[in-house]
């Protein structure tokens, strides 16, 4: 598997928020290609599944009611190394925890309402990149 790819969500905090032309921005201007872009609303069905792995946490309900709050971007980015790179351009999953200038330092409002997500292994970057895109809906350059 090619570690050239990960996979992001926007969450519905940033887009009710109007940052997700600045984390976009701040998303390219670090080096990263979108291959693919969508504006989308998951479903409650789509949230729980794509969480699966959280299920058995405390914080899985409210997250699924925070996930499908509004509307989410997804995307497929292009970097060398991007897994690891994209976790470190968005930070600890708590934003008090997050380095200065990372995107969950300067959009993320708490643990939950955490700005992005970002794939945590290249595995996991393959299977939510195909659970929220088609082939024909990925570019290449
Ligand atoms: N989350 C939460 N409470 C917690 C931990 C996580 O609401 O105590 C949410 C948060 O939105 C986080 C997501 O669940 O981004 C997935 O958690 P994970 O531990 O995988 O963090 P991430 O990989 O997103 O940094
Ligand atoms: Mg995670």
């Amino acid at each position: 598997m090619a570690n050239n790819r990960t996979f992001t969500m926007i969450k519905p905090d940033a887009i009710a928020q109007g940052n997700e032309g600045a984390i976009i921005q701040k998303i390219t201007n670090s080096g990263f290609k979108i291959l693919a872009l969508k504006m989308t609303r998951l479903s409650r069905e789509k949230a729980q599944a794509f969480y699966a792995v959280h299920e058995d946490k405390g914080f899985f309900e409210g997250l699924v009611d925070f996930m499908t709050s509004g509307p989410i971007i997804a995307a497929i980015l292009e970097k060398k190394n991007a897994v690891e790179d994209f976790r470190a351009l968005i930070g600890s999953t708590n934003p008090e925890e997050a380095l200065e200038g990372t995107i969950r330092n300067l959009f993320a409002s708490n643990i939950q309402e955490n700005a992005v997500h970002g794939s945590d292994s290249d595995e996991n970057a393959a299977i939510e990149a195909a659970f929220h895109f088609n082939d024909d809906e990925i570019v290449t350059y």
